[in-house]
């Protein structure tokens, strides 16, 4: 497993950015997340040591963009140098996710259906507005490998119309932090029963801080959101 951040800095995008991890990481530290930069390591993935090898070993899974949007407005002039990066490195596995998949055309090679097939695209929805809204357009992209994150998840989300073989995974989640809005249990069980119906895996990530099961609050603590998921044994694997 390897991280590549090209570049820094994002923008809120909708409702599911208002808690952003990365805004309130950058607000402690008084650092503007609004300004977007290249860094350091923007051309990680071809870097070599002093043998000549790669420095992220073949094989690995790459998290690209994890600290941005891979399709923030202002990286739209680097974007496709990063592209000719994952072409070289196929021997790699890229993913990234996107509250931007209305954008995904900009920067893209002429030549990326069937040339690409070693990157996952995670289109990220957050409410059933965001869901018609981005996935018809996702949906009608030749991306090989598609997912669909619900992180965080604000309401009950009808997806049904949009699970088929096109879509390998479904991953819900909460919100995390203070203030934050809440996760009903009821809400992620219903995507299950939806990717279950479609045989589409689903993936409960991580609870809510604020969460609520069978109609009672609770308040859970950071460490615990992630493991109280996956003690819930809810995830499915598709038949
Ligand atoms: S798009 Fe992602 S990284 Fe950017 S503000 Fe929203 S949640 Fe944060």
């Amino acid at each position: 497993m390897s991280t590549w951040n090209p570049w820094r800095g994002c923008h809120r995008k909708s409702e599911g950015c208002e808690h952003c991890y990365i805004f309130r990481a950058n607000d402690r530290k008084k650092i503007d997340t609004n300004i977007v930069y290249k860094t350091e390591e923007f051309d990680k993935p071809i870097q070599k040591d002093s043998k000549g090898n790669y420095k992220i070993k073949s094989g690995q899974m790459v998290y690209l963009c994890f600290n941005a949007d891979f399709l923030v407005e202002d990286a739209d002039e680097w974007r496709s140098e990063v592209w000719e990066m994952i072409r070289i490195r196929k021997d790699l596995t890229f993913m990234f996710l996107t509250k931007r998949i209305e954008r995904f055309n900009i920067g893209l090679p002429e030549d990326f259906d069937g040339n690409f097939n070693h990157v996952i695209v995670c289109c990220t929805i957050e409410n059933q507005e965001r869901a018609d809204e981005r996935l018809p357009i996702f949906k009608a992209l030749p991306i090989k490998h598609k997912m669909i994150t619900i992180q965080p998840m604000l309401e009950k989300i009808d997806i049904s119309k949009y699970l088929d073989d096109d879509i390998e995974y479904v991953i819900v989640g909460g919100e995390s932090g203070k203030d934050v809005r809440p996760l009903d249990y009821e809400w992620v069980l219903d995507i299950r029963r939806q990717c279950i119906e479609a045989n589409v895996s689903f993936d409960f990530r991580q609870l809510g801080s604020i969460f609520i099961k069978d109609g009672k609050i609770y308040n859970v603590k950071r460490q615990l959101l992630c493991s109280q998921a996956r003690k819930a044994d809810i995830d499915y694997i598709k038949q």
